[in-house]
């Protein structure tokens, strides 16, 4: 298929696709999925090889958030049958992020409801970050904790963590759709003030909410003009008691198609499969394997994904690999000082590859 021809070339090279292309990629048919898979596969292995980074969540707080995003659990007035506790303490976080580790994840992400944190919080996260690290060396940690007031990424980045999520999760034109309380706006600025704190940016997006492929080309597309080094995809878990309860899953093959167009606009990014793919990808995880190069391991913030042993099996079986804590991650053009921005078709320069 000339179109994927054209995507592997581009890819290699470390350019994203034209808005078109990545919305013909949408549109291919499932008799073609696997030449989508084996096209991509080919750009995601020559950044990262067969490298699988595992990922491991301790949720620091839980529930009870003011905001209304309508596909999260933790939702204002969410029914959603969930644990809610405020803060664990440092050492209970720290144990947490062990077992995590001891599974083989090199990042912790601490997470923790709400919309932003009070300086009082990130004093206490700071302190778990601390932790966090005395007891797990080499570990690299991502904090999640909402909106980033001013000065509270300096301080984020002084008590050791290395990176900021904050995910866009949805297009612009929709976002009001799916948030009142926020807007796209408030989030795109965050991930910059991460970004500017020297905090590497995470920041990815959620499918399956009911949106059109305009909408999910749009969103990758200010992903990738925000230049992410991480990007999470997830896949909406639609919880019973949030307005999204009754939203139909996509299939399993749109799942690998979007997973795929992720990874040709983010070519060299850390593309991550995250909540959700227990659900709507089912049998076909591994095959995305061959698209993204780190997932999270076991289970989510809300709901309980498949064991941590599985996910080991999985990767194995596949012919993938763990990464392991020696290895860096990112291409080195993405983690030098002199770091080389985002490319697009036409502005393209040649970079080494990883792999
Ligand atoms: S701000 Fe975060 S925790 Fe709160 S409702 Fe939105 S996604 Fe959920």
């Amino acid at each position: 298929m000339e179109l994927l021809n054209t995507l592997v070339d581009n890819g290699l090279r470390g350019e994203s696709p034209t808005r078109a292309e990545a919305l013909a990629v949408l549109a291919t048919r499932d008799e073609d999925l696997l030449d989508v898979v084996a096209a991509a596969g080919r750009v995601r292995r020559q950044w990262f090889g067969r490298r699988v980074k595992l990922n491991y969540l301790v949720n620091l707080k839980s529930g009870l958030c003011p905001e209304d995003c309508s596909y999260c659990s933790q939702r204002l007035g969410s029914a959603a049958d969930i644990l809610k506790y405020t803060w664990l303490k440092p050492d209970e976080a720290a144990a947490s992020a062990k077992a995590g580790v001891a599974g083989g994840a090199k990042r912790v992400c601490l997470v923790a409801s709400g919309r932003g944190p009070t300086d009082r919080d990130i004093a206490r996260v700071a302190e778990t970050i601390s932790a966090v690290k005395e007891g797990n060396e080499g570990v690299e940690v991502c904090a999640c904790l909402g909106f980033l007031s001013e000065g509270q990424g300096d301080r984020l980045r002084e008590a050791g963590a290395d990176a900021y999520n904050h995910n866009l999760n949805a297009a612009e034109a929709t976002y009001q759709d799916i948030c009142s309380t926020h807007g796209f706006a408030d989030r795109v600025d965050t991930v910059r003030r991460a970004r500017d704190s020297g905090l590497s940016p995470c920041s990815g997006l959620i499918a399956g909410m009911g949106e059109s492929h305009e909408d999910l080309v749009d969103v990758a597309f200010a992903l990738r003009d925000l230049d992410p080094d991480s990007v999470p995809v997830n896949f909406l878990i639609p919880f019973e008691g949030t307005p999204l309860a009754g939203q139909q899953p996509l299939t399993p093959q749109e799942c690998l198609r979007v997973l795929a167009m992720v990874r040709f606009v983010c070519p060299d990014a850390e593309v991550r499969l995250a909540g959700g793919r227990e659900v709507q990808l089912r049998s076909l995880q591994p095959l995305a394997l061959h698209l993204v190069n780190s997932i999270f391991l076991g289970d989510y913030l809300t709901s309980e994904g498949q064991t941590g042993s599985a996910d080991l099996e999985m990767i194995a079986d596949a012919g993938f690999e763990v990464e392991g804590a020696d290895t860096t991650t990112l291409p080195e053009h993405r983690t030098s000082a002199d770091r080389v921005s985002v490319r697009r078709r036409g502005a393209g320069t040649d970079l080494p590859p990883n792999a």
